[in-house]
């Protein structure tokens, strides 16, 4: 089956993937939560928290899906720019944030300072639901919706300085053609950074098999859930993973674990 051990080809893994996606969209964001105990977005913390944007940087997330990582980098940014804000001007100490940023705006500037999200990713339907979660949430600005494909992305060379995917690479034919692309968007001394479910030293928490269990009480779809489960365990480990990023050209690759190894950060700078 396609489901199961036996290798299927790049179409038909093109395929599915997409269909993956189709059927689990409206319930993503739900699934997610449930999947991970919410700890997805500790882990998406950490890798805001590794990337420290300021403000004007330019973000290409990659497999962005419904948007999670664009909407706390810009969270992130106006935090530092809050940050800043009060300790430029003593006045505003006793304000609140809204205050502060309405009359900043009255000014006519930019509370990110140029800077900007782009989020792309193969699946309409998937960023369909975060453009009327971004709407809802009041996220106004700073932020792009482009449907392309990481293995050959729709844009110009040296453009990003950050670029990201967050549980998305896994599920690429190409690997090897996305880590190539990342390296041609990102300018001289950008940076990459990779969150994915990696390889678990201990044995005791490498249960995966829970997961398509829980895939089919939230949303009715057993065999998704085992294509993705299957997706993970072929994914390379933590060192293979770091060469393949080398090969791809950048320097100064490392990588973090996050909770022994289930997921991990890869990090690495286009010199
Ligand atoms: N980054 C989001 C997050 O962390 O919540 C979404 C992750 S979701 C598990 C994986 C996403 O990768 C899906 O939205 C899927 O459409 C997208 N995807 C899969 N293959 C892709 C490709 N070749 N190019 C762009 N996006 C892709």
């Amino acid at each position: 089956t396609h489901f199961g051990f036996e290798p299927v080809s790049e179409a038909e893994k093109k395929e599915k993937v997409q269909q993956v996606f189709d059927n689990v969209a409206l319930k993503y964001d739900i699934m997610n939560d449930f999947m991970t105990l919410g700890i997805h977005r500790l882990w998406k913390d950490s890798l805001l928290r590794l990337m420290k944007p300021y403000p004007g940087t330019r973000l290409l997330d990659v497999a962005g899906g419904t948007g999670d990582i664009a909407f706390l980098f810009l969270d992130y940014i106006y935090s530092q720019r809050e940050i800043q804000m009060r300790r430029e001007l003593k006045s505003w100490q006793n304000l609140s944030w809204l205050e502060i940023s309405k009359s900043y705006q009255e000014t006519g500037q930019d509370l990110l300072g140029g800077s900007h999200a782009v989020i792309c990713d193969i699946n309409q339907k998937m960023m369909a639901f975060g453009e009327k979660k971004a709407r809802q949430l009041g996220y106004t600005k700073g932020l792009s919706w482009v449907v392309g494909n990481a293995e050959e992305l729709p844009f110009f060379d040296d453009n990003f300085d950050i670029y990201t995917v967050g549980f998305g690479i896994r599920n690429m034919t190409n690997i090897k053609q996305a880590l190539q692309e990342a390296y041609r968007v990102l300018k001289p001394g950008g940076r990459f950074l990779c969150l994915e479910f990696s390889q678990v030293n201990n044995p005791l928490i490498s249960s995966f098999q829970v997961i398509p269990v829980l895939g089919e009480v939230i949303v009715g779809d057993w065999k998704s859930y085992q294509y993705l489960v299957e997706s993970i365990r072929l994914f390379p480990a933590q060192e293979e993973f770091k060469a393949m990023i080398e090969d791809a050209g950048f320097m100064k690759v490392n990588y973090h674990n996050l909770a022994s190894g289930i997921a991990a950060i890869h990090s690495g700078f286009k010199l």
